[in-house]
C-alpha cells in the first residue's frame, strides 16, 4: 500500500466508486461533500500539487481540466454552472498531497472563498 491516500484509490486498494476514468485521470466523489456535487479529479500518476507541475506536464493539466468538464456533464451541472478549485499548499488549504481538482456544483457558490 502506498503512503498516499489518492494513490491507493487509483490502485483500487482503498474503495471509491469512480465517476470517470481514462488512461491519465480518475474521478470520484469527495467523502465530505461541500455541495450537492463535489467530485475530485486526479491524475493516476502521483503529483504532489500544482506547485510540483513541470513545463512537460501541460498535457496532463489539460486532460485534468477536460476531464473536470466531463464530470460536470455526467453530473448534470453544466447548465446551472459549477466551479473547479485546486487548493495548493498551506495557504491554499491543501490537505491531501496528491494533485486534485475539486468539481463543485448543484447550488449557488459564494465568492470570494474564505
Ligand atoms: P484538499 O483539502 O486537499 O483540497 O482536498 C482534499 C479532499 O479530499 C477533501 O475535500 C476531503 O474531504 C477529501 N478526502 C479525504 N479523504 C478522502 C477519502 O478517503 N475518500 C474520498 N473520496 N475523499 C477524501
Ligand atoms: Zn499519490
Amino acid at each position: 500500500m502506498s503512503e498516499c491516500l489518492f494513490c491507493n484509490i487509483v490502485a483500487r486498494i482503498i474503495p471509491a466508486p469512480l465517476v470517470y476514468e481514462d488512461d491519465l485521470v480518475v474521478a470520484f466523489d469527495d467523502i465530505n461533500p461541500q455541495a450537492p456535487t463535489h467530485t475530485l479529479v486526479i491524475p493516476r500518476r502521483h503529483v504532489v500539487s500544482m506547485a510540483a507541475l513541470q513545463d512537460s506536464d501541460g498535457e496532463l493539466l489539460s486532460r485534468l481540466m477536460v476531464a473536470s468538464n466531463k464530470v460536470a456533464k455526467l453530473k448534470g451541472i453544466v447548465g446551472s454552472g459549477y466551479r473547479v478549485v485546486i487548493n495548493t499548499g498551506t495557504h491554499g488549504g491543501q490537505s491531501v498531497f496528491h494533485l486534485h481538482i475539486h468539481v463543485l456544483g448543484g447550488r449557488h457558490l459564494a465568492w470570494p472563498p474564505g
